[in-house]
C-alpha cells in the first residue's frame, strides 16, 4: 500500500479534546452547552447513531438529553416535541435522527427545528447561510469532518480539483459547498456527480481529491482514481461475511485494497470519515451556544 491514511479515529479525538477543553473554560454557574436528541422508532442503527452522541457529548462536559418515542408518534405530536426544545433554555443544539417514519413529513420536522440550534445545518437558513459563507452557518457534520480531515493533514484544497460523489442534501451537496468558499478548507474547482452524470470513470480519474458518498459497497475502483489523488470514503455500507461473528462486514464506497496502491492519502471504513461526524457535531452545538449566549 502507497496511500498514507487519513486517521479519522485519531483526529476525531483530537477535536473532541479540544471541544471539551473550551466547554471546560467557558461553562460554570451552571451554564454548559446541551445537545438534544430526538429519535422515532426502532431502527437499530439510528438507536446506536443516537447513543454514542450521547456518550461523547457528555465527555465533552455538555448536558445531553435523549427523547425516545414510538413509530406511532404523530406529526403534531413529533412537532410539539421540537417546539419544546425550541424554547429550553438548557438546549442549544437540536438534532431529530433520521430516518422518520413514512407518515411523518420530515421536511416539516427539520423545519420547525429553530436555526439557531440546528446543529445538523439542514435547515434552509443554514443551508442559505453555507452557500453564501456566512460564518454562523452550522456545517453538515460528515462534510464538516471531510473539510477538517483535510485541512489538519495539509492537504491543499486551494486551487484543486475536487469531484463529489454524490448530490444528497446530508453529505454531496454541502461537501461541496464547503469546498468552493473561499479560504482554508475551500477554493477548490468542485465537481458534483450523481447516477445520471455520464462517463464517471472520466470524471473521476480528473479529480485531485476524490469525495464518494454514493452507499455503493467497493464502487470506486483503481482505474477511476487518478494516481496520487486523495481519496475519502464516506460511504458505509453492509456486506454479508459469514466469517465475521454479526454475519456482515462494513465497507465504504471505495475498494480500499486496491485504490489505497494508486491514492497519495485515503481514509478507511470504519475509522475514517465516521468518528469525525461526531466531533463536529459536538463543535457545533459549542458554536451554537456561543452563539445563542452572546445575543
Ligand atoms: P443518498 O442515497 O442520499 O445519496 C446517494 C447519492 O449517490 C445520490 O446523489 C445518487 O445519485 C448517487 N449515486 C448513487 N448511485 C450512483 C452511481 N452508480 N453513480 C453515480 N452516482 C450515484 O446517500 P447519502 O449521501 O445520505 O449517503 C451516502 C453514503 O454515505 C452512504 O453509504 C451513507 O451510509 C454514508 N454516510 C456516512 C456518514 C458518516 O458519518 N460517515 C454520514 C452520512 C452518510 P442521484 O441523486 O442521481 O440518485
Amino acid at each position: 500500500m502507497s496511500a498514507k491514511i487519513l486517521d479519522g479515529v485519531a483526529l476525531g479525538k483530537t477535536i473532541r479534546a479540544e471541544v471539551a477543553a473550551e466547554v471546560a473554560r467557558l461553562a460554570g454557574n451552571g451554564r454548559k452547552p446541551g445537545l438534544a436528541a430526538v429519535l422515532v422508532g426502532e431502527d437499530p442503527a439510528s438507536a446506536v447513531y443516537v447513543r454514542s452522541k450521547g456518550k461523547a457529548t457528555e465527555e465533552a462536559g455538555m448536558h445531553s438529553e435523549t427523547l425516545r418515542h414510538l413509530a406511532t408518534i404523530s406529526e403534531e405530536d413529533l412537532l410539539a416535541i421540537v417546539d419544546r426544545l425550541n424554547a429550553d433554555p438548557q438546549i442549544h443544539g437540536i438534532l431529530v435522527q433520521l430516518p422518520l417514519p413514512k407518515h411523518i413529513d420530515s421536511d416539516k420536522v427539520l423545519r420547525r427545528i429553530d436555526p439557531a440550534k440546528d446543529v445538523d445545518g439542514f435547515h434552509p437558513v443554514n443551508v442559505g447561510k453555507l452557500v453564501t459563507g456566512d460564518q454562523s452557518a452550522f456545517r453538515p457534520a460528515t462534510p464538516y469532518g471531510v473539510q477538517q480531515m483535510l485541512i489538519r493533514s495539509g492537504i491543499e484544497t486551494k486551487g484543486a480539483n475536487a469531484v463529489i460523489l454524490g448530490r444528497s442534501n446530508i453529505v454531496g451537496k454541502p461537501m461541496a459547498n464547503l469546498l468552493i468558499q473561499q479560504g482554508p478548507g475551500g477554493d477548490a474547482t468542485v465537481t458534483v456527480c450523481h447516477s445520471r452524470t455520464r462517463d464517471l470513470p472520466a470524471v473521476t480519474r480528473g479529480a485531485d481529491i476524490l469525495v464518494a458518498a454514493i452507499g455503493k459497497a467497493e464502487f470506486v475502483t483503481a482505474d477511476m482514481v487518478r494516481p496520487g489523488a486523495v481519496v475519502i470514503d464516506v460511504g458505509i455500507n453492509r456486506v454479508d461475511d459469514a466469517s465475521h461473528p454479526k454475519g456482515y462486514r462494513l465497507v465504504g464506497d471505495v475498494a480500499f485494497a486496491e485504490v489505497a496502491e494508486k491514492a497519495s492519502w485515503i481514509t478507511p471504513v470504519p475509522g475514517g470519515v465516521g468518528p469525525m461526524t461526531i466531533a463536529m457535531l459536538l463543535q457545533n452545538t459549542l458554536q451554537a451556544w456561543r452563539q445563542i449566549e452572546s445575543h
